[in-house]
């Protein structure tokens, strides 16, 4: 079938919109037709080069959307099933699945990183030039083919706009305080970057029952943001930051601190910001091949740990339906996320606007 697509033919150009060839899905794989997908940093990071990936390309990876149609020995998903879609699909066999760990499983790493399906192929053809899907989704289209791993079915009565959200940046937020640094009651935590992530890692330690949640982040327009995403404190970054969260916490630094930027100067600044025996957590992703340089004396003497967490060491199947009761209920702000939505053709508007950082989240809309 023809699609409509975002494609990225090199890095440092703007995505293009272009019509694409889609192949039928094959064994084990599913159409779904795409009816939103967030913007997220990580795109960026291949637009720009820091993340080498097979080109030309299809981005996105935040989507969600209703299943089309199923190909050969698909059990997991049927036709009509609303879907998030998943950037870590897990095989549910490897090693890393049976040890209770799918973020990291490891049957599709492969296939991902070359951005084709299990079968080493791509199903986008523009002409007859191979193009890939990026994170196994390339969700920056009309329709797309994944694999039935990449598919987790959701309740049909949340938008499908909020339900996108869920498959990135609230996973990663969210489940980075809940299951990565599993925050308790009465703890003192601080976020250093307030973007989509970081004001889902600060709604989560509320969630969590934390009772005092430092929000850190350069662009004064973040301050009131955080606020409303359950900050008690908002910090604009400078040179008294340190200082101001020390003030805080007798002196001794939060129970936590977690980078949602992926920079090294933050992942440090982050070690800084925790009392001895405190926790930071690595969210955001920093580009491959960059090094933090963490002061393992103060690591040892003061039993500070450091923790990633990959896609907030989520269990997609279990975690995004719970993560969607949640926000039903009313006790994870989903809506107010979405700061802006564009049609595909704003595409690299909405990209400039992340880059500007004025926005929660900008959301393509199909
Ligand atoms: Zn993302
Ligand atoms: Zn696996």
């Amino acid at each position: 079938m023809k699609i409509q697509a975002a494609l990225l033919h090199q890095p440092n150009t703007p995505l293009q919109i272009e019509t694409l060839d889609l192949d039928s899905p094959g064994k084990g794989e599913v159409l779904v037709r795409i009816a939103a997908s967030g913007v997220c940093h990580s795109d960026y990071h291949v637009m720009n080069g820091a993340t080498k990936h097979p080109l030309p390309a299809v981005l996105g990876h935040e989507g969600a959307g209703v299943v089309e149609a199923v190909g050969t020995e698909v059990s997991q998903v049927h036709v009509g099933d609303h879907v998030v879609l998943n950037w870590a699909p897990a095989c549910g066999h490897c090693f890393y699945c049976l040890r209770d760990k799918p973020n990291l499983c490891e049957t599709f790493t492969e296939p991902i990183w070359a951005g084709v399906m299990l079968d080493g192929t791509p199903r986008l053809h523009l002409g007859n030039e191979p193009v890939y899907h990026y994170c196994g989704l390339a969700t920056f289209a009309e329709y797309v083919v994944v694999p039935q791993e990449s598919c987790v079915p959701i309740r049909r009565d949340v938008p499908l706009k909020v339900a996108a959200l869920v498959g990135c940046a609230v996973a990663t937020g969210v489940g980075a305080a809940l299951y990565t640094a599993e925050v308790r009651p009465g703890e003192s935590v601080t976020v250093i970057g307030c973007g989509g992530v970081g004001l889902n890692i600060i709604q989560a330690a509320a969630l969590c029952g934390a009772e005092m949640i430092v929000a850190v982040d350069t662009n004064p327009a973040k301050m009131e943001l955080a606020r409303q995403f359950g900050a008690t404190h908002a910090l604009l970054s400078n040179e008294n930051t340190l200082q101001a969260i020390r003030d805080l916490t007798g002196g001794r630094g939060t129970d936590h601190a977690f980078d949602a930027i992926g920079v090294p100067a933050v992942q440090e600044f982050g070690l800084e910001c925790i009392r001895p025996g405190g926790t930071l957590t690595l969210v955001g992703l920093a580009p491959m091949g960059t090094a933090t340089n963490l002061p393992g004396a103060i690591i040892t003497r003061q039993e500070k740990v450091v923790k990633g967490s990959y896609y907030g060491t989520v269990n997609a199947n279990r975690d995004f339906p719970k993560l969607l009761d949640l926000y039903v209920a009313g006790k994870l702000k989903l809506d107010e996320l979405i700061s802006q939505e564009y049609p595909l053709s704003d595409i690299n508007v909405a990209f400039d606007a992340m880059l500007s950082g004025g926005v929660a989240r900008g959301v393509v809309m199909f």
